[in-house]
C-alpha cells in the first residue's frame, strides 16, 4: 500500500509512515481530536528518486480517492467554492528533523474558493489571509520562487496600510495582496500560479519529496550522523485545514507534556490567539505561557490538559505537541518524543523511572550520552559582577562567548577559521543551520522558547537566548544598538543561555556542579557497565577531577607533558645536547627527582587505583628550537657581532635529529633502545615514588606502559634493563614494589604479533590515534584539514575514523590483538587510551569486543561509563 488513511497507519511504523505520519495515525487510533487525512509512505519518495524526481504513475489516482473519503468524512468538497476542502501538506522522516524540510498549508485555494470560504465564514478577512498565505508559502516551495521578495512586499503592504500586525490589514488590501502575490509569482518563476487544486496537491507532493534532497535536510542528516538505515526518504502527510486564525476564540500553540528546558513535571507551551502555526514556530509573533490559557480560553485548557496526560500514559516519554483551537474546539496536529536538553532529559528519566512509568534499562538508554557534555557547560562566573546590557528568553543553556556575526554565512566562514561566533539574527529560519554548526550560542531579538532558533540550539546543546526585544538589529548596516550603546560585528559579547542575560566583552565562566539526577543515573550505569572506565591524565589536578567524575584509574599519563614543563625544559635540552656520558647523567640525575615528586602527586591523588605510566614517547628534537628559529637567532646574533658557537652547536643537533617523517621515526620504545638511560630514569622515578608512598601507606597500583612497540624482541630487551633498575630500587629502598608491565598496542605489526608480545606484557593498551593513522596509512593532521572533509562530505566514509573507530579496519585489527594475546595470556588485561575511549559509538563496541577498559580525557568520563551501561543494558532484558 502506498498510501494509508490515517485510521489504517500502524502508530509503531515511524520508518514507513514518518514520525509525523506515525503520530498522527496513533493519536487518532485512541481517540484524539485529529482532523481527517492520509499518509503517503517513505516508500514512495524512494520511487520518486527512484524514477528519476517523477511521481509513480498512478499515484495521483490514488491520492484522489483518499481525497474522496476525506471530503465524506468532513462534508466538504476540495475544490468545491461553496464548502471548499482545504488541507495541509507536510513532510515527515522515520526521524523528527524539524523544520529541515517543507509544508505547504491552506491547499486547495483559488479565486472561486477563497470567494466561497469567505462567504461561508463570514469572514472575509480570514478566507483572503489563508490565500495569501498560500500564495506565498507555495510559491516559495512549490515554485522555488525567492520567499524574501514576498516578505518584502507583505511588510511594504503593512507601512502602506499602516498595520502593525498583520491582523490589522483590511480584506481590501488582503485580496489585493494575492493579487500582487500571483503576479509576482509569475514574474519570479516565469509560471502562472496554479488554480486546479489537484494540480496544486500534485505540486505540493512532489516538492516535499524534493525535500528530502535539499541541502538543508542533507546538511542536518549528515551533522546528526542520520544514515539510511534510520531514515530514508520522507513520507507526506495530507490533512485537512484547521484554523487557529479564525478570531479571538481560536488558537495555535505547541506544548510540552513537561518542560523541556528544566525536565520539571509541568506542563509547558506556548500559544498564540488568532494564528497559524506557523506563527509560533518561526517566531513572528512572541506567544504566550500556556498558563494564560487558563483564563484566557479556560475549557480549551482544560482539555488540553486532559491531552497531556493521556499522551504522555501512551507513549510513555515526553511528548512534543502541535494543537490549534478553531473557534473553541480542540484538534491535535502533531506529537513526537520531546526533543530535550540532558538536564531534561535525564530528570525525566530518573522521574519516570521512579514513578514506575518504565524499567531502569529504559531509563538508562533513553539519554544520548554525548547530551551529558552539555551539562558540563560553562555557566557565568557568580563572583564576576558583571551586568547584563540586555535580557531575553533563557531558550538553551550554557554560557558562550564570541564575535556578533549577522548571518549564517559568515559564522560558517568565521567558524572555519576556528573563530568564536555568535550568531545574532531577529529570528532564525531553517536555512540558517549552518550558521549554528558554527556559532558557539545564538541570540535572536524575537521569537519565543519554541521558536526555530530555540529548538535547533537546545537540539545542538548550544547556549541560545531568544525574544531579547531589547536589542534592535540592522544587518544591513551590521550592528545591533540596545538604546544608545551599538555593537558591531565582530565585536565580542557573551551569551547566557540558563539566565537569558546578554553581556558586553567576554565574560569569565566557571565548570558546572553535576546535578543529583545525573549522579543517579551515572550510579545506575555503573551497576550496569561491565567495561572499566579510566582517564587519561598527566597532572595531579586532572586526576583529581578525573576521580570526581567516577574515573576508576588512570589509562594513560603522557611523561613528556611534564618534560616540556618550563621549569623542565631547560634541562631536557641539556640531556639530549649533552656531548659526553657525564653531561648526560648529570641531566637526567636532576630530571629524577622531579619526575619522583611528579608521580608522587598523582599516585597520592589516585590512591587505590591503577595508573598507567606511558615512558617517554615523541622524537627528541621536539623538546629542542625549530631550525627556522636558530637560524634566524644566529643571523641575528651575527649582526650583532655576538659569539655564536653554543647557538651553532645546538643548530647541528637539531639537524642530526631531524626527520624525513618524524611520527613513524625515532621515538617510543625505538628511543628507549638507543637511548636507554632516558627510561631507566622514568622507571627509577616511579618505583621510588611508590616506595615512598607505601611507607606512607598509600596503596598504589603502577603500570609501566612502553609506546610504539612493533616487534616482541624489542620489548623483551627493554623490559629486561628496566627489570633491572626496579629490582635496584627495590633493593635501595627495602620495599616490594607491585607493578605491571605493558605495552601501548598502536603499530599494526604489534597487532598482528599480540601472541608473541603477550609473552612480555601483562597488559595492552590500544593507541587508536597512531593505530587509526597506521591502518589507513593517513596522517591525521594532514587528513583532518585536507582530505578528510571532502570524504565526509562525499559520503565516502561515515565518520571521520580519528573520532569514531574504524570497526572494519582499526576494530578488526582490536579484534586479532585481544584473541591471540588473550590465548597466550589468558589474564592479559585491555584497554584503549586513544581518543576514541570517550566517542560513545566507540565505547560500546570496545565493551562488546572484550576490552576491560577504556581511557579518555576527564570530561568524557561520564559520557564514557553511559555508553558502556547501554552496551550493556542491550543484553540484559529491557
Ligand atoms: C594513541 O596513539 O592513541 C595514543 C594515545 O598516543 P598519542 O596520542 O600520545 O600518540
Ligand atoms: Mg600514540
Amino acid at each position: 500500500m502506498r498510501i494509508y488513511d490515517f485510521e489504517q497507519g500502524d502508530g509503531k511504523n515511524k520508518k514507513l509512515l514518518g514520525g509525523k505520519g506515525a503520530g498522527l495515525c496513533e493519536m487518532t487510533r485512541i481517540g484524539l481530536p485529529v482532523p481527517p487525512g492520509f499518509v503517503i509512505t517513505t516508500e514512495v519518495c524512494l520511487e520518486y528518486y527512484r524514477g528519476g524526481e517523477k511521481l509513480p504513475k498512478d499515484l495521483m489516482d490514488e491520492v484522489r480517492q483518499h481525497v474522496t473519503t476525506i471530503e465524506n468524512k468532513v462534508g466538504k468538497g476540495f475544490g468545491d467554492p461553496k464548502n471548499p476542502l482545504l488541507v495541509s501538506v507536510r513532510s515527515g522522516a522515520a526521524l523528527s528533523m524539524p523544520g529541515m524540510m517543507d509544508t505547504i498549508l491552506n491547499l486547495g485555494l483559488n479565486s472561486e474558493t477563497a470567494a466561497g470560504l469567505a462567504e461561508q465564514t463570514r469572514d472575509e478577512r480570514f478566507s483572503y489571509d489563508c490565500y495569501r498565505r498560500f500564495i506565498q508559502l507555495f510559491s516559495k516551495i512549490a515554485m522555488q520562487a525567492d520567499g524574501e521578495k514576498f516578505d518584502e512586499k507583505f511588510e511594504q503592504y503593512k507601512e502602506r496600510y499602516k498595520a502593525n500586525y498583520d491582523t490589522e490589514l483590511t480584506p481590501a488590501a488582503l485580496k489585493e495582496i494575492t493579487k500582487e502575490f500571483k503576479q509576482l509569482c509569475k514574474e519570479e518563476t516565469g509560471k502562472d500560479f496554479p488554480n486546479e487544486p489537484y494540480k496544486q496537491l500534485e505540486m505540493a507532493i512532489e516538492a516535499v519529496f524534493r525535500s528530502w534532497m535539499g541541502k538543508r535536510a542533507v546538511d542536518y542528516r549528515k551533522f546528526n550522523k542520520i544514515t539510511p538505515d534510520m531514515a530514508s526518504g520522507t513520507a507526506v502527510n495530507v490533512q485537512t485545514m484547521v484554523f487557529g486564525n479564525r478570531g479571538t476564540d481560536s488558537a495555535t500553540g505547541v506544548a510540552f507534556t513537561r518542560d523541556p528546558g528544566t525536565g520539571e513535571n509541568i506542563f509547558y507551551g506556548e500559544y498564540l490567539t488568532n494564528a497559524q502555526g506557523e506563527d509560533v514556530v518561526a517566531g513572528i509573533r512572541t506567544p504566550k505561557p500556556i498558563i494564560e490559557m487558563r483564563k484566557e480560553l479556560p475549557q480549551s485548557y482544560e482539555e488540553l490538559c486532559r491531552v497531556r496526560e493521556i499522551l504522555e500514559k501512551h507513549y510513555k516519554e515526553i511528548q512534543d505537541f502541535e494543537f490549534t483551537i478553531e473557534r473553541g474546539k480542540l484538534y491535535l496536529l502533531q506529537t513526537r518524543n520531546g526533543k530535550m536538553n540532558a538536564l531534561a532529559t535525564i530528570k525525566t528519566s530518573v522521574d519516570m523511572y521512579n514513578d514506575g512509568i518504565i524499567a531502569k534499562n529504559e531509563a538508562l538508554l533513553r539519554i544520548r550520552p554525548e547530551q551529558i557534555e552539555q551539562l558540563l557547560h560553562k555557566t557565568i562566573d557568580p563572583k564576576y559582577a558583571a551586568k547584563p546590557v540586555a535580557s531575553g528568553l533563557a531558550a538553551s543553556p550554557g554560557a558562550a562567548s564570541g564575535k556578533v556575526v549577522f548571518d549564517a554565512d559568515t559564522a560558517a566562514e568565521l567558524g572555519e577559521r576556528e573563530e568564536k561566533v555568535i550568531l545574532v539574527r531577529e529570528e532564525t529560519k531553517p536555512e540558517d543551520i549552518h550558521g549554528f554548526f558554527a556559532a558557539q550560542g545564538v541570540l535572536t531579538s524575537r521569537g519565543g522558547k519554541t521558536s526555530h532558533a530555540a529548538v535547533v540550539a537546545r537540539g545542538m546543546g548550544k547556549p541560545c537566548v531568544s525574544g531579547c526585544e531589547q536589542i534592535k538589529i540592522d544587518s544591513h548596516l551590521k550592528l545591533f544598538s540596545i538604546g544608545e550603546q551599538s555593537v558591531k560585528e565582530g565585536d565580542i559579547i557573551t551569551v547566557d543561555g540558563s539566565t537569558g542575560s546578554v553581556y558586553l566583552g567576554s565574560v569569565p565562566t566557571i565548570e558546572p556542579e553535576l546535578p543529583k539526577e545525573l549522579t543517579q543515573v551515572l550510579q545506575w550505569a555503573d551497576e550496569r557497565r561491565k567495561l572499566g572506565v579510566r582517564a587519561n591524565a598527566d597532572t595531579p589536578e586532572d586526576a583529581k577531577k578525573a576521580r570526581e567524575f567516577g574515573a576508576e584509574g588512570i589509562g594513560l599519563c603522557r611523561t613528556e607533558r611534564m618534560f616540556n614543563a618550563v621549569d623542565r625544559l631547560p634541562i631536557v635540552q641539556r640531556m639530549i645536547l649533552a656531548e659526553d656520558d657525564e653531561e648526560k647523567n648529570a641531566a637526567l640525575a636532576t630530571l629524577l627527582p622531579i619526575q619522583r615528586k611528579d608521580f608522587i602527586e598523582i599516585f597520592k591523588a589516585m590512591n587505590g587505583l591503577p595508573v598507567t605510566v606511558r615512558l617517554l614517547d615523541p622524537p627528541l628534537h621536539e623538546f629542542l628550537p625549530s631550525m627556522e628559529g636558530l637560524l634566524r637567532e644566529i643571523a641575528d646574533m651575527k649582526m650583532k657581532n655576538m659569539d655564536t658557537r653554543e647557538k651553532e652547536n645546538i643548530l647541528r643537533k637539531v639537524k642530526g635529529l631531524a626527520e624525513v617523517n618524524p611520527m613513524m621515526g625515532h621515538r617510543g620504545i625505538r628511543l628507549g633502545i638507543t637511548n636507554p638511560e632516558i627510561y631507566e630514569m622514568q622507571t627509577r622515578a616511579i618505583i621510588e615514588a611508590v616506595a615512598e608512598l607505601i611507607k606512607q601507606g598509600y596503596d598504589v597500583k603502577p603500570e609501566i606502559m612502553i609506546p610504539q612497540v612493533s616487534l616482541a624482541s624489542e620489548l623483551n630487551a627493554v623490559r629486561q634493563k628496566l627489570e633491572n633498575v626496579t629490582r635496584e630500587v627495590m633493593e635501595e629502598k627495602g620495599v616490594r614494589v607491585k607493578y605491571s608491565f605493558g605495552t601501548m598496542t598502536e603499530v599494526v605489526r604489534s597487532c598482528l604479533t599480540a601472541d608473541k608480545i603477550a609473552g612480555f606484557a601483562e597488559f595492552f593498551s590500544f593507541g587508536t590515534n597512531d593505530l587509526t593513522q597506521g591502518t589507513f596509512s593517513f596522517s591525521r593532521e594532514d587528513a583532518e584539514n585536507k582530505f578528510l572533509p571532502r570524504y565526509l562530505a562525499e559520503g565516502i566514509l561515515m565518520n571521520n575514523p580519528f573520532e569514531t573507530l574504524d570497526k572494519d579496519g582499526v576494530g578488526r585489527l582490536m579484534r586479532i590483538a585481544i584473541e591471540d594475546g588473550r590465548k597466550v595470556r589468558p589474564d592479559l588485561k585491555v584497554g584503549i587510551c586513544g581518543e576514541h575511549g570517550g566517542d560513545p559509538e566507540s565505547v560500546r563496541f570496545c565493551s562488546m569486543i572484550g576490552l576491560d577498559y577504556v581511557s579518555c580525557s576527564v570530561y568524557r568520563v561520564p559520557i564514557a561509563r553511559l555508553a558502556a551501561a547501554q552496551e550493556a543494558a542491550k543484553t540484559v532484558d529491557l
